[in-house]
């Protein structure tokens, strides 16, 4: 590859623009193509702790709080009457103690309108891209240069893929992926008048069948339900039926949505927990969703859209020979432990954590261990919990050998394939 100058990146979403506001900063001759995001909500509303920094090196934070309502921690219902807090502050580490949760339309304009006024150009159009018959490389198709005024005075160096779960390049080259074993989806909307949430703890429920989660935004509740479709399948024909219907049901929805109405209608997202297995060619590179994404249960997708445009511009450095192989390794190792964590929830382990704990709370040892244990568990909602290598093998081993063994002790009484979530 001949030294970067110019960038194309294709979307105008979180991943995408955050990148071309440090690639401008950089000097970087950057353009983004996107299209207006038209959905009266967007699924991805609450942040992570971790993400604060990059808001802040951004220099957005100000601008989020001022729409947002702060996050203090995360709950977790284990049913519908057995609730565990992890305030962030229990985390320790170096994250600041809250995050905030986002209405998205609003943070996506945030994230956009920065890069509009760091002077980064932008094309209200899609991108077309073609094949140019060299191997895997890419060019903007004639159409599209036309429309942009030859903008990049013929092609750019580098075009970037981050389109979300539109997976533009991915699809144009038939790039392989690794889908997760779960093919649920979820179905969410924004309701009014549901059981108040205090401090705006993001809240999260296994269900009977699935999960769900409540996140209080200002003036509203965003409820989301993550389940097999098979289970919906009798609950009426359209989204809406099955939603209402569904929250009619499902004794914990029941409890905290009765008074509740919905406000909007009702979004529907399938396809879960799939990464490309390539995230470079010749001239493209992926970031973003784009690259691949994970079952949203920690809320980590926000996080690891920014940290991937910030560690793409970091890879990029001043455009001499990038080492692609590199950012590839970090992005799938990264997806990789979030995934990692991410099955805990569904196996059972994290649940079976819980109640081993509570089981124990009277035992000289369980009140020595609750504080450690609260803080390492603490950090899989923060987000901390992946980049220290301590708290990853400290969870490796409480969620796994730990529950084995003392299950053989007799002091675990809990199957943990009864708490998984179906
Ligand atoms: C059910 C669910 C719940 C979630 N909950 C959370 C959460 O609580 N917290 C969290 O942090 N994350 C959550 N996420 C994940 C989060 O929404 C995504 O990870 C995040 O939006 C990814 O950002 P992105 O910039 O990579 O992609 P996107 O936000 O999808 O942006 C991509 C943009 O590219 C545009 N585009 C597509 N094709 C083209 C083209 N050809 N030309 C030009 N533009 C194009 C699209 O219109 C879009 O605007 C959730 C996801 C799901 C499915």
């Amino acid at each position: 590859m001949k030294t970067i100058r110019t960038v194309a990146i294709v979307g105008g979403g979180p991943s995408g623009c955050a990148l071309a506001t440090l690639l401008k900063r950089k000097g970087f001759n950057v353009a983004v193509f996107y299209l207006e995001k038209r959905p009266e909500i967007i699924v991805g509303e609450s942040l992570v702790p971790a993400i604060i920094p990059m808001l802040r090196e951004l220099g957005v934070e100000d601008e989020v709080k001022s729409y947002s309502t702060f996050k203090p921690g995360a709950s977790v219902w284990v049913n519908k009457d057995e609730e565990a807090t992890s305030p962030f502050a229990m985390g320790g580490g170096s994250l600041p103690p809250y995050a905030y949760n986002v209405p998205r339309r609003d943070f996506d304009k945030t994230i956009f309108d920065l890069a509009v006024r760091e002077g980064v150009t932008m094309f209200h159009q899609a991108a077309k891209l073609e094949r140019t018959g060299k191997g895997d490389e890419l060019k903007l198709s004639d159409d599209t240069r036309a429309a942009i005024g030859d903008f990049f005075q013929g092609q750019p160096d580098l075009i970037v893929d981050a389109s979300g779960r539109a997976r533009h390049i991915s699809r144009l080259l038939n790039i392989p992926t690794k889908t997760g074993k779960r093919k649920d989806i979820a179905l969410f909307s924004h309701m009014s008048g549901t059981e108040p949430i205090a401090p705006f703890n993001i809240h999260l429920h296994r269900l009977e069948k699935g999960w769900s989660w409540r996140i209080p935004l200002p003036g509203r509740t965003s409820i989301g339900v993550v389940i097999n479709a098979d289970h919906l399948k009798d609950l009426g024909s359209t989204r809406e039926e099955r939603y209402d219907n569904y929250l009619k049901s499902e004794p914990t929805l029941r409890k905290f949505t009765a008074m509740g109405k919905r406000e909007t209608g009702v979004v529907q997202y399938d396809n879960y927990q799939l990464i490309s297995q390539r995230m470079y060619g010749r001239n493209w590179v992926l970031t973003g969703d784009a690259g691949g994404f994970l079952d949203p249960i920690f809320s980590s997708g926000l996080f690891l859209a920014i940290k991937g445009a910030f560690r793409l511009a970091r890879f990029l450095g001043d455009g001499n020979a990038p080492n692609w192989k590199r950012y590839q390794k970090e992005q799938m190792r990264e997806l990789f432990v979030w995934q990692r964590l991410v099955d805990t929830w569904y196996s059972g382990s994290l649940f079976t954590l819980f109640k081993v704990g509570q089981d124990r709370l009277d035992s000289a040892l369980g009140r020595f261990l609750a504080p450690h244990m609260q803080k390492h568990l603490t950090r899989i909602f923060s987000g901390e919990a992946v980049y220290r290598w301590y708290s990853r093998g400290f969870l490796r081993f409480v969620t796994g050998p730990m529950l084995d063994l003392m299950r053989l002790g007799r002091l675990n009484r809990h199957r943990t394939e009864d708490l998984a979530v179906k």
